[in-house]
C-alpha cells in the first residue's frame, strides 16, 4: 500500500524496529502473541522523517489516524471525543533505539470540558477525572505548546499550601478541579489562545510535538554521545494508545519491573509499584514505591499474573525485559517492554545463568552483551576496612565506587567535569533535561525515588555509581548546600558513594580494584573458544604481564623496552650510554644495562608462560631520555651561583684561618672542584641535547634508524633477549622470543637487524651450550613498510601494525597534538565521525592494512599478523582486524575481558 503512514497494533511487523521503533514493534509483538496490551496503534518513522523533511504533517495522516482511532473504539467501547463515554488515548516517542526519557509523551489525551463530564459519569470518581485533566493540561502545555513546568508548578503549590496539604494525594477533588481552572489560565497567558478543545486537533499537535522531539537539544545530545548515528536510528515512531488507568482507586496499581535483579543479575521477580497511582509518578520518583514482593500479599491473584507476564516476556523475547504494567480495576494490563538495561555484572550473571536454565545458547549469551560494558567490572570497589562513618544511607541504585566533589545541578556538575575535576551529583531528584550532568559525573545522588527511578535507570546504563531516595537528605540547590543531620555540605566538599550498598560518606576513601568474577570467568572462555583472532597484551614489567595473563592475554604483543629504562637505578646507565662518544664507552653502560632487561625479560616470559611474547628493540628518540635544554640550562644557571658560595666559603675560611674540614661533613665535600665538575657534566649533557635536537623528532631519529646508528644498543637488547630465553629453557621451557622491529621502512634495515640478531644467538648458544630459536618481526608503522609489504615479508616472520604512528602517517596528524587541539572540534562537526588515534579508520589506514596484509601473504602464506596500536582493544576496530584475517590483537592488560569478547563477537557476526 502506498503511503501507509501507521499500523495497528494487531497488524504491525513486532521484528520491524526501524520502521515502528522499539516500542511501537513491542507493543505489537505482545499484542500478537496473546498478551493483553490496551489497543493502540504505531505511526511510522518514515512518517517522522516526511515531517522532518517538509516541516508539517503529511496532508492524509489526520484521516487514516481517524481510521485507526474507530479501530481503538471497536476494541474498547469507547469513543474519542464522546461527552458520556470517552475515549482518552496518550501518545508517546519511540525509535529504533532505546533513549530513555529523552522524547516526549503526553497521557489522558482526548480530555475537555465534554468528555471531562463524560469520564466523571463514566467513572463516578470527580478526583480521579479532575486529576487526569490537570496532568493532561500541564503535559500538553509543557510537551506541544512549550510552556515550563515552572508556570505550571506555582498554582500547583499555592494550592497545596492554602489547603495545608504536603503529598499530591491529600489533595481533593475540589482543590484539582480549581488546579485545573488554574492551569487553563496559564495556557491562556502564555499562549494567548485558548486549550484546544476539538481531540483531533489536541491528537495532531501532540504527534507533531513528539515528532520534534526527536531533534530536540536533549535527544541530539544523547544521539551524539552514545553514537546512535542514522543507520541505527532514524527518526521515532509515535505510539498511541488507549489509556489505562492505575489510579483510579485503591484496587488499581502502576508499576515497572524487570525480569531479572538488574543490579545484580539474579533470577527473581524485581520492580516497584504504586497503588493508585498513574505511571509517571513511579518512574519521576515522586512518591516512594513498593517493592513488588508486597503486590504478592497486597493483590495476591494479580501478582501471580504477573509473575506469569514476566515469565512469558522472558521466554519470549529470550532477553531481560524492563516491562511497565497497569492494574486497572483488577485487570492486569502490559504497557511497555523493552530490553533491560542492566549493569556489566548483572548482564554477564544473567548470560551464564540463561544458558544453564537452556534459554539461550552460548552464541546469544555473548552476543547481547557489549565488550565495552565489561569495563565497568575493573571498577574500583570501597577498600572494605575503611572506618569512616556513613554520612547517609539510600537505595543501592546502581553499583560500584566513587568520589568527588558534590554539585547540586547538571549544569555545575558539566562545567567541572570538563574542567578536570571528580564530581558526584546531588539531586532530589533528576529528568532526563540532567543527562550532560550524568555524562560529566563520577556518580549520581537522588534524595527522592526508587531503584527504578530516572537516575537509577540512567545511572545503570551508564555503568556509573547510583544512590537513589537518601531521603535524609535535604538539598537546597539556590543556598547551594545540603544539610544532612547535623552535617553541613557545601558545594565543592569531597564525598564518597558506594552505589552497591547505597552509603554516603563525607571525604575520600580509599578503594581497590575489582576482580574478576567466575561468572565472568566463565563467560569469557566461552568467548575463547568462538573467537578467532587471538588477543595479546602491551605490557612492558613483568607485573603488568602477571596482571595481562590473570585477565586471560594469550601472548604479549607488544613490550616496548625503552619503558624498562624509567627506573631510579636504570637511568643513569641509560643516560651515560647516551652521553658516551664512542662505540667503547656506549658498550661499557650498555654492559651495566644488559643484566636489567635480561632479568625483566626472563620474568616476562615466565609470567605468561607458555604464549609468546613480542620483544621490540628500542625505539624513541634519545632526547627523551635526557632533562629538556630550558631544564639544563636552569640548573647550569643555579650551579654557577652555588659556585661562588662555595668559593665565598672558602675564602671565608681562609680568612680565618679555619681550615675547610672544620665545616659539617656535606659542606666539606662540595669543593670548588666538585661543583665545577657537577657543571661540566651538565654543560656536556646539554650539549648532547642541542645535538640531539630535532624539529620533528617523532619523524627522525628514532626506531631501527637508532639500531643501524648506535648497533650496540640493539646488539645488547637481542644478547638480554636470548639470553633470557636460554635461561628459561635451561628451567625446562620452550621459549621462542619474537624480537620486532620498529619504524622499519626497508627490507634492507631488516637484514642489518638479522645480521646482529644472528651474531647474538651464536655468542648465547655457545656460552650457555644449548639451542635456540627466535623469530624475527616488523612493526608495520609507516606508510612505506605498508606499500612494501611483500619484500619485508622476505625476512619479517611476523608483522605487528603500529597503528598509532600508522594513523599519524596516514592522516599527517601530530598523535602528540591532534587531540586536543583540533581533532574534538572535527568530530563534533561530523567530519570526522570517531578519534582516529581511539578506533580505528578503516577507510584510510584500514584500506593500507588490508592491502599490506595482502602484500605480505603474497610471499609468506602463513605470515602471523597482528595489532599493537591503542586501535587494538576497541571493538569495532577488532572486528575490522578480524574480518582482513589478522591473527591477533593486542592491547592494554584492562581492554583484555573487552577485547576477548568482541573478537567472539566478531567471529560470531561474521556468521550471522
Ligand atoms: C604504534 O605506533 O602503534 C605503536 C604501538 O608504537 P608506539 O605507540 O610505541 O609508537
Ligand atoms: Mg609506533
Amino acid at each position: 500500500m502506498a503511503n501507509q503512514y501507521s499500523f495497528s497494533f494487531r497488524e504491525g511487523d513486532g521484528k520491524n524496529k526501524a520502521l515502528l521503533g522499539g516500542k511501537g514493534a513491542n507493543l505489537c509483538e505482545m499484542t500478537q502473541i496473546g498478551l493483553n496490551v490496551p489497543a493502540g496503534f504505531v505511526i511510522s518513522t518514515e512518517t517522522c522523517l516526511l515531517y522532518q523533511e517538509k516541516q508539517q504533517l503529511p496532508p492524509d495522516l489526520m484521516d487514516e489516524v481517524k481510521q485507526q482511532i474507530a479501530l481503538i473504539e471497536q476494541q474498547s467501547g469507547r469513543i474519542f471525543g464522546d461527552a458520556h463515554n470517552p475515549l482518552l488515548v496518550s501518545v508517546r516517542s519511540g525509535s529504533a533505539i532505546s533513549m530513555p526519557g529523552m522524547m516526549d509523551t503526553i497521557l489522558n489525551l482526548g480530555l475537555n470540558q465534554h468528555t471531562l463530564a463524560g469520564l466523571i459519569a463514566q467513572t463516578g470518581d470527580r478526583r480521579f477525572a479532575y486529576d487526569a485533566y490537570r496532568r493532561f493540561i500541564q503535559l500538553f502545555g509543557k510537551v506541544a505548546l512549550g510552556i515550563a513546568d515552572e508556570k505550571f508548578d506555582r498554582p500547583f503549590e499555592m494550592i497545596k499550601n492554602r489547603a495545608g496539604i504536603k503529598a499530591d494525594i491529600g489533595l481533593e477533588a475540589s482543590h484539582l478541579e480549581e488546579i485545573s481552572e488554574l492551569f487553563l489560565e496559564v495556557v491562556r497567558t502564555e499562549t494567548g489562545s485558548e486549550f484546544p478543545e476539538d481531540v483531533y486537533e489536541q491528537l495532531s499537535c501532540a504527534i507533531e510535538a513528539v515528532f520534534n522531539s526527536w531533534m530536540g537539544k536533549r535527544a541530539v545530545d544523547y544521539r551524539r554521545e552514545f553514537h546512535i548515528t542514522p543507520d541505527i536510528a532514524n527518526g521515532t515512531a509515535v505510539n498511541i494508545v488507549m489509556m489505562v488507568f492505575g489510579n483510579r482507586g485503591t484496587d488499581c496499581a502502576t508499576g515497572v519491573g524487570f525480569t531479572r535483579n538488574p543490579a545484580t543479575g539474579v533470577n527473581e521477580m524485581y520492580g516497584e509499584y504504586l497503588t493508585n497511582a498513574q505511571g509517571e509518578d513511579v518512574v519521576a520518583g515522586i512518591r516512594t514505591p513498593k517493592p513488588v514482593s508486597e503486590l504478592a500479599q497486597e493483590m495476591p491473584d494479580l501478582y501471580q499474573q504477573l509473575v506469569a507476564l514476566r515469565d512469558k516476556l522472558e521466554a519470549h523475547y529470550q532477553e531481560v525485559q524492563d516491562y511497565e504494567y497497569t492494574i486497572e480495576r483488577g485487570v492486569l494490563y502490559c504497557l511497555q517492554t523493552r530490553n533491560g538495561k542492566m549493569n556489566a555484572a548483572a548482564m554477564v550473571k544473567s548470560s551464564i545463568e540463561m544458558v544453564q536454565e537452556g534459554l539461550i545458547s552460548k552464541e546469544r549469551a555473548l552476543l547481547r552483551i557489549n565488550p565495552e560494558l565489561l569495563e565497568q567490572l575493573l571498577h574500583p570497589q570501597l577498600m572494605p576496612d575503611h572506618a569512616v562513618p556513613v554520612l547517609a544511607q539510600g537505595l543501592p541504585a546502581s553499583p560500584g565506587a566513587a568520589c568527588g566533589a558534590c554539585v547540586f545541578d547538571a549544569d555545575t556538575a558539566e562545567r567541572l567535569g570538563k574542567a578536570g575535576h571528580a564530581v558526584i551529583l546531588l539531586r532530589e531528584e533528576t529528568k532526563p533535561e540532567d543527562i550532560h550532568g550524568f555524562f560529566a559525573a563520577q556518580g549520581i545522588v537522588t534524595s527522592r525515588g526508587g531503584k527504578t527511578s530516572h537516575a537509577a535507570v540512567v545511572a545503570r546504563g551508564m555503568g556509573k555509581a547510583c544512590i537513589a531516595g537518601a531521603e535524609d537528605i535535604k538539598i537546597d540547590v539556590k543556598l547551594r548546600h545540603a544539610i544532612i543531620g547535623e552535617t553541613h555540605l557545601r558545594e565543592g566538599d569531597i564525598i564518597t558513594i558506594d552505589g552497591g550498598n547505597g552509603t554516603l560518606y563525607l571525604g575520600k576513601i580509599p578503594m581497590i580494584p575489582a576482580c574478576f568474577s567466575e561468572d565472568l570467568k566463565t563467560l569469557l572462555h566461552w568467548a575463547d573458544e568462538m573467537a578467532q583472532i587471538k588477543v595479546y597484551a602491551n605490557v612492558d614489567t613483568p607485573e603488568n604481564a602477571r596482571i595481562a595473563a590473570s585477565y586471560g592475554a594469550m601472548g604479549i604483543g607488544l613490550c616496548r623496552t625503552e619503558r624498562m629504562f624509567n627506573s631510579s637505578e636504570r637511568l643513569p646507565l641509560v643516560i651515560e650510554m647516551i652521553l658516551a662518544n664512542n662505540p667503547q664507552d656506549r658498550e661499557h653502560a650498555l654492559n651495566q644495562l644488559l643484566p636489567f632487561q635480561r632479568e625483566d625479560f626472563k620474568q616476562l616470559f615466565t609470567a605468561i608462560y607458555p604464549h609468546p611474547v613480542t620483544i621490540r628493540l628500542l625505539d624513541p628518540p634519545m632526547h627523551e631520555f635526557l632533562p629538556t635544554a630550558q631544564e639544563l640550562e636552569n640548573e647550569i644557571h643555579a650551579l654557577k651561583h652555588y659556585l661562588l658560595i662555595v668559593k665565598a666559603q672558602r675564602v671565608t675560611l681562609e680568612t680565618l684561618n679555619n681550615p675547610v674540614s672544620a665545616l659539617p661533613a656535606p659542606f666539606a665535600q662540595l669543593s670548588e672542584e666538585t661543583v665545577m665538575a657537577a657543571i661540566e657534566k651538565k654543560q656536556l649533557m646539554l650539549k648532547k641535547v642541542n645535538d640531539l635536537c630535532e624539529v620533528n623528532p617523532m619523524l627522525g631519529h628514532r626506531g631501527v634508524r637508532l639500531g643501524i646508528s648506535y648497533p650496540e644498543i640493539y646488539r645488547m637488547q637481542t644478547r638480554a633477549i636470548l639470553e633470557a630465553a636460554a635461561l628459561c629453557i635451561q628451567e625446562g621451557m620452550t621459549i621462542r622470543p619474537e624480537i620486532m622491529v620498529p619504524q622499519v621502512i626497508t627490507v634492507e634495515e631488516l637484514r642489518k637487524v638479522k645480521t646482529l640478531v644472528l651474531e647474538a644467538q651464536q655468542w648465547v648458544e655457545a656460552e650457555y651450550g644449548l639451542k635456540l630459536a627466535f623469530k624475527l618481526g616488523s612493526m608495520v608503522e609507516t606508510v612505506r613498510a605498508c606499500l612494501r609489504a611483500e619484500h619485508l615479508s622476505e625476512v619479517a616472520e611476523f608483522f605487528s601494525f603500529g597503528t598509532n604512528d600508522l594513523t599519524q602517517a596516514t592522516f599527517s596528524f601530530s598523535r602528540e597534538d591532534a587531540e586536543n587541539k583540533f581533532l574534538p572540534l572535527y568530530n563534533e562537526s561530523g567530519i570526522l565521525q570517531d578519534n582516529p588515534f581511539e578506533v580505528l579508520d578503516v577507510k584510510g589506514v584500514g584500506e593500507l592494512m588490508r592491502m599490506t596484509v595482502a602484500q605480505g601473504r603474497k610471499h609468506n602464506p602463513y605470515l602471523r599478523i597482528g595489532i599493537c596500536g591503542e586501535q587494538g582493544g576497541h571493538p569495532a576496530s577488532i572486528r575490522f582486524c578480524h574480518q582482513i584475517k589478522l591473527d591477533y590483537v593486542s592491547c592494554s592488560a584492562p581492554r583484555i575481558p573487552i577485547a576477548r569478547l568482541a573478537a567472539a563477537h566478531a567471529k560470531l557476526l561474521d556468521k550471522e
